[in-house]
């Protein structure tokens, strides 16, 4: 196992263990299969598991494993608040003191604000008393890294990573979504600032693995490596010096083995030219079934009127390239529920956008059939409601 380091020294294994996708069975965990990886990944050199609160079971599952094993002392265990539901002050001892119930510890290694994706969401923690109370938590030693993890676009990743002092962050990337969300700029601006980033979804919640195109396979037989699509997925993000911890949510013996063994031999700054020309044929052959050819550069950015243009784009297309529901979902984590509406049907056709796109998308059009696609009646009544929810006033401290 390779390691890097957090913003205090310490050594991070570059695999962290996802603990979201752990077997199920009978309706819970399969806690005896779960432990068999996890011991496995912590005997192979992995010190970083990340849970949440809205895992269900994992927390749970994860306390009971490492106390067990007695290795509590010998891991580092990330786990979020679910800010979401957060009202008041008090709500954020109450969810705090269930976690460390659930985990069997009294401190938690990273602590993140979970699913932030829009700098309103942490503005509105930061009204019900978030700052003193990390502090409080720090300063007893209950939290000893605070962070975020995120999802919106890339300006609000920058303006919420700008606002606080954050020990650490925690992004989707992969070498599909390299323009996507925080993307690689975020990911360099954080590490600029001295920030650890730790990655989430870096196969594409198993799409860069399962669901290649032929030809993207071919490309990858033909590159000379016997690299597995999970291994160049994971490669290229340990290619990467600003990356500190790859999130994989494990759930075969056959997987833990295999990600340890890359995560062994991958160095930072080891992708050759050829490297790169294989992964860009591999995306390629993906987007070759996209809708619209959006590469994300984002000159058409800002809209007047607030459109989230590639934002909107990219979703569309991942409803022809993974599936109707995972583009619907991605729309609503990233543009739905953004605190500024980003929705199409905001443009007022003023084309100003359209003179800067280098791919001459006739934008105007395509926002507007991608819209009908993306929020068909039932979803535009689901995110007006999760809006109403979402940013109305918090109660009173
Ligand atoms: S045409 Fe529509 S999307 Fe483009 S800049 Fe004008 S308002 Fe924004
Ligand atoms: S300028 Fe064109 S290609 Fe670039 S993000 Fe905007 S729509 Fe996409």
């Amino acid at each position: 196992m390779q390691y890097r380091k957090d913003r205090n020294g310490n050594n991070l294994s570059i695999l962290g263990y996802g603990c979201m996708r752990f077997t199920k069975k009978g309706g819970g965990i399969d806690v005896e299969k779960a432990e068999k990886e996890l011991m496995c990944a912590y005997h192979a050199g992995v010190n970083y598991f990340d849970t949440a609160y809205i895992y269900s079971g994992s927390e749970a599952a994860v306390g009971e494993i490492l106390e067990r094993n007695h290795i509590r002392e010998k891991v580092n265990i990330a786990t979020k608040l679910p800010q979401y539901l957060i009202g008041n002050r008090a709500a954020l001892d109450r969810y705090f003191d269930e976690e460390l119930s659930r985990l069997r510890t009294d401190y938690v290694d990273y602590y993140l604000m979970h699913h932030l994706t829009d700098v309103a969401m942490w503005e509105k923690l930061k009204k019900v008393g978030i700052l003193d109370w990390i502090r409080e938590k720090k300063q007893i030693g209950a939290i000893r890294n605070i962070g975020f993890s995120y999802h919106g676009n890339t300006e609000n990743f920058l303006k919420i990573l700008n606002d606080y002092d954050w020990d650490f962050c925690q992004i989707q990337y992969n070498y599909l979504d390299e323009v996507a969300q925080a993307g690689k700029s975020g990911l360099q601006a954080a590490a600029a600032k001295g920030i650890p980033v730790m990655i989430m979804e870096p196969l594409r919640g198993g799409k860069l693995v399962n669901m290649l195109p032929e030809k993207a396979k071919a490309a990858m037989r033909e590159s000379g490596h016997d690299w597995s699509p999970a291994e160049w997925g994971l490669r290229w993000l340990y290619n990467q010096p600003e990356v500190t911890v790859v999130l994989s949510g494990m759930n075969s013996l056959e997987m833990v083995e295999a990600n340890c063994r890359t995560a062994s031999v991958a160095q930072a700054g080891s992708f050759t030219e050829t490297d790169f020309e294989t992964l860009q044929n591999v995306k390629s052959a993906i987007q070759e079934k996209e809708k619209v050819g959006c590469t994300g550069c984002r000159y058409c950015m800002p809209c007047p009127k607030g459109v989230d243009i590639p934002g909107i784009f990219r979703c569309w297309n991942t409803m022809y390239t993974e599936s109707k529901s995972q583009g619907r979902s991605q729309f609503i984590q990233t543009v739905g529920l953004t605190k500024q509406p980003a929705f199409a049907s905001q443009c007022i056709r003023c084309g100003k956008c359209e003179q800067h796109c280098p791919q001459s998308i006739p934008i105007r059009d395509k926002l507007q059939e991608a819209d009908r696609a993306l929020r068909p009646l039932p979803y535009k009544a689901a995110i007006s409601v999760a809006r109403a929810l979402m940013f109305r006033k918090p109660a009173g401290k």
